[in-house]
């Protein structure tokens, strides 16, 4: 426990003006059941505030569960304490994982290590900022909508969104649980497929876990950089939706470095790609309405509309005006529709390839300080990512050049389960 205490104190310090922690494990509680070997020993792992470990704060950058500590270990924690990882504490995010940029919480917002004075992007910022600042080797995110892989993109760090079910997701405080996934962020490729194939695995626990071969969770073993004749897919609707030039510069040099080594590059379409965000947001806002009515006050101190911020009660406020039986037809039925258009859009657009490549965000992260005031600004830097989680597929971003000194990263898409291939594509383009 002893040895903890110097770690944490560095960290501490380091973490002063990044504010990517909201607890740091002090008293070592989450080294107690820590394994002596195994796949992650040596490194020291973040954990995103909306999951449960053992004795620490899981806040979820709320106030309304300031005075919540987690009574037990989320699957995915307790395989990371099984193979040895080192717990540093809980990582700051957006409230609730409602947000892009990890402004709104309650914890006050982290910094960008790579790009000074920009927000980090969220929800999981504080997951990307730490690892991208090298306080921790890796993190542990949850992505709804891009979580994990919007803050990769801006810290310029490796974030990875699995298939739906591949992780489990028990311990995991909701925000639309039928697009919600636990991933990895890490500084390279191999680390990240190395945590990856610690979190995966079958859960009973997790109605939606699925139950697959042991080869399948090899992920860092099989990791393969081969990317001639692969055959990728770039939609052409991404140029006019990349809202930043130099991000468009950067992705069309990433596309041009992989077919130079021998990548066949496919040109498609995802024509309804405009419609991706309402479908998104419609679909969050009944689902989160209905994962918040726990927050009544009863069991965790404070009724949530009475404490939390505005973009969580904005959330609420709407979810519960669509779920009322004469609004859900008009909007959450339709929401649900969209959302089986575009997933076929999606996998007929994947027969034909690989996996798509493209931009993860469509604009550089703002200004720390910048006030917001239209939540469309915001929702508008998921449009590249909420495709992935509508239709449950893998999704990876891996930094690919800089405007400015402001990182991008590139985002790689594949079909249900072939998340090895997906993380083979990361994994080649890093290379290069
Ligand atoms: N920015 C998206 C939202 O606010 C994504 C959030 C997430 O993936 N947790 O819903």
């Amino acid at each position: 426990m002893a040895g903890n205490m110097g770690f944490i104190a560095e960290l501490e310090q380091g973490d002063q003006e990044l504010n990517s922690f909201i607890v740091l494990d002090r008293q070592g509680v989450a080294l107690k059941d820590r394994a002596k070997k195994g796949k992650l020993a040596g490194l020291k792992v973040g954990v995103k505030s909306n999951i449960s470990v053992d004795g620490l704060m899981v806040s979820a950058a709320s106030k309304t569960l300031e005075n919540h500590i987690g009574s037990y270990d989320a699957f995915v924690v307790k395989r990371i304490k099984g193979e040895g990882g080192s717990i540093a504490g809980m990582t700051n995010m957006d409230e609730f994982a409602c947000g892009s940029s990890g402004e709104t919480s309650f914890y006050g917002g982290t910094g960008n290590p790579s790009a000074p004075g920009r927000i980090p992007g969220g929800s999981s910022s504080g997951s990307a900022a730490s690892v991208a600042s090298g306080l921790v080797d890796v993190s542990i995110g949850s992505d709804t909508g891009g979580s994990i892989r919007n803050p990769a993109s801006h810290c310029g760090v490796v974030g990875y969104k699995p298939t739906y079910g591949v992780v489990s997701r028990y311990g995991l405080l909701d925000l639309a649980m039928s697009l919600d996934q636990i991933g990895p962020l890490a500084r390279n490729v191999k680390s990240c497929a190395l945590l990856l194939d610690v979190i995966a695995g079958h859960d009973p626990r997790d109605e939606t876990s699925i139950d697959l071969d042991k080869g399948f969770y090899n992920f860092s073993g099989n990791l393969d950089p081969k990317l001639k004749d692969k055959k990728l897919g770039y939609a052409r609707e991404f140029d006019s939706l990349i809202q930043d030039k130099g991000i468009r510069r950067v992705i069309h040099k990433a596309i041009d470095r992989l077919s130079s080594v021998g990548a066949e590059i496919i040109e498609l379409s995802l024509p309804n790609l405009k419609i991706a965000l309402p479908t998104y947001y419609l679909n969050v806002y009944v689902e989160f309405f209905s994962a918040t009515r726990k927050y009544d006050g009863r069991r965790y101190g404070h009724r949530i509309e009475e404490v939390c911020g505005e973009e969580v009660l904005r959330r609420i406020l709407i979810g519960s005006y669509i779920t009322q039986k004469e609004y859900s037809g008009r909007y959450y039925r339709k929401a649900l529709q969209a959302r089986s258009v575009l997933r076929r859009e999606l996998m007929d657009a994947l027969k034909e390839v690989d996996v798509l490549v493209g931009p993860a965000v469509p604009k550089l992260p703002h200004k720390i300080g910048t006030r917001i005031e239209d939540p469309m600004v915001m929702y508008a830097y998921d449009i590249f990512t909420v495709l992935a989680n509508l239709a449950g597929i893998p999704a990876g971003v891996v930094p690919a050049g800089e405007t400015d000194h402001i990182p991008t990263g590139l985002q790689v898409m594949g079909k249900p389960l072939q998340d090895q291939k997906v993380l083979n594509v990361m994994y080649g383009f890093e290379q290069y």
